[in-house]
């Protein structure tokens, strides 16, 4: 049986970046019918938040992207003290008392001498006394020992990968403050969840190589990787301090709809178009993660409101039927509302400025040159309500008195009827008018 994870540690918001990674293994989960964990990477106490922990579910939940069932790492501290002790025994498992400084320093020696800045193992010479002298002073970190071979697995889509581990410093697992870190933390997850496939981040590909010699050690299997590929800007650009402003709340703030960043998502970076879904049955089915490249991918997100617009002209009126109630819509004319609106908003809070156009009035917008002739037209403009008849009638009387035809007829009487260039046609748009444009004319 599959079984995914998405892991985020709940240290800020879910960004585009974040929601691929998310994508995909929730599709994958999805596609074969298992399950889909949502684990909080939660072992760092200090930059570990409940309002992010709480912010990452609803942001999924926004998105329709359900999961099985959560686990939070905080909670399983026993299982990795376990696994610490399984190692030790193994003796893959050894203590180092190196400060930051010193580490620093080696590691620019190395720099400076042309080596890669691969730790020395200048702590698996220590013996019985030093170390406790050591311990004496501070307390040790603890490094996984590598076994230096070639590490190789079939990357779901980088293909064939292998790392050299001796290229690889030993990573360390256990901080000096006894703080379990995320590679043993999320290993021994992953072995114990029983997850079969880890979908995540290219930045991952050499956690992934440690990853795969610890979980042999743990006798644990090891699952199927796949690393997508980074985002940058539509330039190419680094997008890393750009991801900020790409939050998946600030874009469901400025009316992004979920589907349509979805439908991008799950196949920008692949061989397959990006198609508008309107289900995510649809996303499901047209998923395939061998299809995605390794080369970055460049994420633009004005490409979203196309998509957005689009989704919501497809809707039926039962799909936005409560938020038109919400926005004060008369239950009467509410289905003629959305037919007549829906293919002129870009979001839905659009739905309310048009209601407001209706219920309220325009503010209209009247050039100078036609102020004279929209007086005139307005003048001869019949009292609401308003049918279906009235915007051919009153159009063909003012045509008769002024002589204007065409758009020097119509776009004027639009301008000022709605307030705006563009929208729907006005024989449909009048019979909802419930008030006159405001009749101090403004000028464009
Ligand atoms: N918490 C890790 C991250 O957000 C998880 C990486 C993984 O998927 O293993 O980078």
């Amino acid at each position: 049986m599959t079984v995914t994870r998405f892991a985020p540690s709940p240290t800020g918001y879910l960004h585009v970046g974040n929601l691929r990674t998310a994508l995909f293994n929730w599709l994958i989960a999805r596609k074969a019918g298992g399950t889909f964990i949502l684990r909080l990477d939660d072992t760092d106490p200090e930059r570990s938040k409940p309002e992010y922990a709480d912010a990452i579910k609803e942001d999924l939940e926004w998105l329709g992207l359900t999961w099985d069932r959560v686990e939070t790492q905080s909670s399983r501290l026993d299982r990795y003290a376990a696994a610490a002790d399984a190692l030790r025994e193994k003796d893959r498992f050894y203590e180092c008392f190196e400060t930051p400084t010193e580490l620093d320093l080696k590691r620019k020696k190395q720099l400076n001498m042309g080596k890669p800045p691969v730790y020395d193992r200048a702590a698996l010479a220590l013996s019985k006394e030093e170390k406790a002298a050591f311990r004496a002073e501070r307390s040790g970190h603890w490094r996984f020992l590598l076994n230096h071979a070639r590490i190789e697995w079939t990357d779901g889509i980088l293909g064939d990968t292998s790392i050299d581990a001796a290229s690889v410093s030993d990573p360390v697992l256990i901080r000096g403050d006894g703080q379990v870190l995320y590679t043993l933390a999320s290993v021994v997850d992953d072995t114990e969840m029983g997850i079969t496939d880890v979908v995540r981040g290219s930045d991952h590909v050499t956690n992934t190589a440690t990853q795969i010699q610890i979980i042999e050690a743990l006798g644990g299997s090891v699952p199927s990787f796949a690393h997508h590929s980074l985002l940058t800007g539509p330039q190419g650009e680094a997008l890393s301090k750009r991801l900020g402003t790409l939050a998946l709340r600030d874009l469901r703030a400025r009316g992004v709809e979920p589907l349509a960043l979805l439908s991008l998502m799950a196949r920008l970076g692949s061989s397959d178009p990006v198609e508008l879904r309107s289900s995510h049955q649809e996303l499901i089915d047209g998923f395939e993660l061998t299809h995605f490249g390794a080369a970055p991918t460049k994420f633009d997100a004005d490409d979203l409101w196309p998509l957005t617009a689009r989704y919501l002209h497809g809707l039926p009126f039962d799909a936005v039927a409560d938020q038109i109630a919400s926005i004060g819509v008369p239950v009467e004319v509410a289905e003629r509302f959305w037919t007549v609106i829906r293919d002129n908003i870009g979001t839905r809070s659009e739905l309310a400025d048009w209601w407001q156009v209706l219920a309220e009035g325009a503010e209209p917008l009247v050039a100078e040159d036609d102020a004279e002739f929209v007086r005139t037209a307005m003048a001869m403009l019949p009292a609401l309500p308003f049918d279906e008849t009235t915007w051919a009638k009153w159009t063909a009387e003012v045509k008769n008195a002024t002589g204007r035809k065409g758009k020097g007829l119509f776009m004027p009487l639009r301008k000022a009827l709605t307030g705006r260039q563009r929208g729907p046609e006005m024989a449909d748009f009048l019979p909802l008018m419930r008030a006159l444009p405001r009749l101090h004319l403004t000028q464009d």
